[in-house]
């Protein structure tokens, strides 16, 4: 069965956000203090994650990836990985900053886990401490190469780009996909009210255009089929690479008109998109008692008319959006 939005396009893919905790405090998705994390029993449980993916994958979806906060902080998230990873899905991945994901990286494999996205801004150990606000990087670097090994495919890597922070890294990121099968992606950063960037500060965005523009200077960028690399990121492959190179930008149409996916929150919200304040109570639901049928029931009524057809944002929007990347798994 198809689920489909009220403007008919199909929704086959959720992002399930585990936790809003985390180790790490990127400069670019938390506060320097941190975010007050919710209580742990108002995060959903493994029967209720594992209830609600079962209902969604009975109304359509047919892709999970697991994000967070960071996922390997839920204590346990193994037992959650086995139990996603019986269900009948096309894909199961995970986006993890990689910080304790080489430990179990051959357990998630074995436990049905597809691929993953690693986050990794920098390659260089010091600048690492400065922007994820936390000494990491050589364990992080270390869970890229033990996801290749165990047969996670594709690994991609995101980057966010920081104009002055790290964009003097691009080219240095661009080669990593030269002889490794990797799936790198720049990520053009979006200020929100709780990054250490806001509107007084939009002078660190670099325009996915400009810096495609600039990584065109050097390489022949050759557009990849976008049915073959579905998803927000607009893929390219560069004659002699093993690898990949995509762009995401948040505010490009595309991503909106080609819009796939649902995200549930840490907090057990169903969101329609990454910019909605609101969301559909589904813990709520649940623990009131109401059964698998009345939930199916309610997703369908709801995507049908709340789902917008557009994410409401010009980039000088941002900072009156209270999107927290670490609730709502970016
Ligand atoms: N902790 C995991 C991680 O870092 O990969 C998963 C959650 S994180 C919120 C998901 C993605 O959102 C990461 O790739 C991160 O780089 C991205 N992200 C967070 N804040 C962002 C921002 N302000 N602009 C662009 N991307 C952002
Ligand atoms: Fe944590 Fe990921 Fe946000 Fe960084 S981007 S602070 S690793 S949730």
């Amino acid at each position: 069965m198809a689920l489909l939005d009220g403007f008919g396009r199909k929704i086959d893919y959720l992002r399930l956000s585990v936790t809003d905790r985390c180790n790490f405090r990127c400069v670019y998705c938390m506060p320097v203090h941190g975010v007050e994390f919710v209580p742990r029993d108002e995060l959903l449980t493994f029967d209720e994650l594992e209830r609600i993916a079962r209902v969604l994958i009975e109304l359509g979806i047919e892709k999970i990836r697991i994000t967070g906060g960071e996922p390997t902080v839920r204590k346990d998230l193994l037992e959650l990985v086995r139990r996603i990873g019986s269900l009948p899905l096309q894909s199961f991945s995970m986006t993890t900053n990689g910080y304790a994901f080489s430990e179990t990286v051959k357990e998630f494999f074995d436990a049905g886990l597809h691929r993953v996205n690693i986050s990794l801004d920098t390659l260089k150990p010091q600048r690492f401490k400065d922007m994820a606000r936390f000494d990491g990087f050589h364990r992080v670097y270390r869970s890229i190469w033990r996801s290749m090994e165990v047969g996670l495919d594709p690994v991609k890597i995101n980057m966010v780009v920081m104009k002055g922070i790290n964009d003097d890294e691009i080219f240095d990121f661009v080669e990593l996909a030269r002889k490794n099968p990797l799936h790198v992606r720049f990520i053009e950063y979006m200020p929100s009210s709780h990054s250490y960037g806001n509107r007084f500060q939009d002078d660190r965005i670099l325009t996915t255009d400009r810096l495609k523009a600039l990584v065109a200077e050097r390489y022949s960028l050759i557009p990849s089929d976008p049915k073959i690399t579905a998803g927000p990121a607009k893929m390219h492959t560069i004659e002699g690479f093993k690898g990949a190179i995509g762009f995401i930008d948040p505010y490009a149409d595309h991503f909106c008109s080609t819009c796939n996916r649902i995200r549930l929150t840490s907090l057990g919200k169903l969101k329609w998109c990454l910019f909605s304040n609101e969301g559909l109570d589904l813990k709520g639901f649940l623990r009131s008692g109401n059964s698998d049928e009345h939930l199916r029931n309610w997703i369908l009524e709801k995507i049908l008319t709340d789902k917008p057809a557009h994410h409401p944002l010009g980039i000088s929007d941002m900072i009156s959006v209270n999107t927290v990347f670490s609730q709502v798994g970016g």
